[in-house]
């Protein structure tokens, strides 16, 4: 039996987004103070953990909180991460929001790996939402190395020291080159904001692909920097091999911002 007092702190913290064969269940806001350059941005958190059981998929019921409390130490969650958005402003009524769809990245985020520019781009677009005044980055937790997870990368990062880039590394080891779904996310989306947004992201076929799975956007702004010798074939890999449109400058942009 859950008390009813702790049912009153959550009751409307939490919400369920009902898709054909699953729900995702949706916790927040919760105040989030970021270090960003020194400076404190207060970002308001949500995550969301995706409910196939039929069990918790019926949910906006007392009941169903109750259910979802009491079935919550045994789901293991730690095992399997969910991913998370900070959202920032007024994002449901404000007329324009950047959106970023970041797919983690463990060496990248948390160690700073410069052998891509993950980090840069997380804390890059953070700041671009704070300075536009509304907006959400999207934390993608089953996106890990394009969709193929922690391991499989460390073996992809093998070939890749052997010579395969990006792309032929993920297909040597049986996946696609890229197996990231955003489906989840933008259910999340639409439950938070209906109004038209605007991508962040250098990758236009990204842009097609969210639109196309219902997102409600049309404009994209480019994110580029922290160039270095570890990450050039990298960077170079993703405007040859996956679609990603070139900085302005052309080829000349990795020339002179390549740094040891
Ligand atoms: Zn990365």
């Amino acid at each position: 039996m859950i008390k009813p007092d702790i049912l009153s702190i959550l009751k409307n913290k939490i919400q369920w987004i009902q898709a054909d064969d699953a729900a995702n269940i949706l916790v927040g806001p919760i105040t989030l103070p970021v270090n960003l350059d020194g400076e404190t941005v207060t970002f308001q958190w949500y995550s969301w953990l995706k409910a196939d059981d039929e069990d918790l998929r019926d949910g906006d019921s007392p009941e169903a909180t109750e259910r979802l409390i009491s079935r919550l130490s045994s789901l293991k969650l730690a095992d399997a991460q969910q991913s998370s958005v900070l959202v920032y402003g007024d994002f449901a009524e404000s007329p324009d929001a950047l959106i970023r769809m970041h797919s983690i990245c463990h060496t990248g985020d948390i160690f700073g790996s410069k052998r891509c520019d993950c980090g840069f781009q997380l804390r890059t677009s953070m700041k671009m939402i704070a300075q536009h005044g509304s907006g959400a980055l999207f934390y993608l937790a089953n996106h890990e190395g394009r969709g193929i997870g922690l391991f499989s990368k460390a073996m992809a990062y093998l070939l890749q020291e052997a010579g395969y880039d990006t792309v032929e590394a993920n297909l040597e080891l049986g996946f696609a080159d890229d197996s990231r779904d955003y489906k989840d996310a933008i259910s999340v989306l639409k439950q938070l904001r209906s109004k038209p947004v605007t991508l962040i992201t250098n990758n236009p076929k990204k842009l097609e692909a969210l639109r196309a799975a219902g997102m409600n956007t049309g404009k994209r702004v480019p994110l580029w920097g922290d160039v270095s010798v570890f990450n050039e074939k990298y960077l170079r890999t993703k405007v040859s091999r996956s679609g990603h449109l070139e900085a302005a400058g052309g080829s000349d942009f990795f020339e002179g911002r390549v740094a040891k």
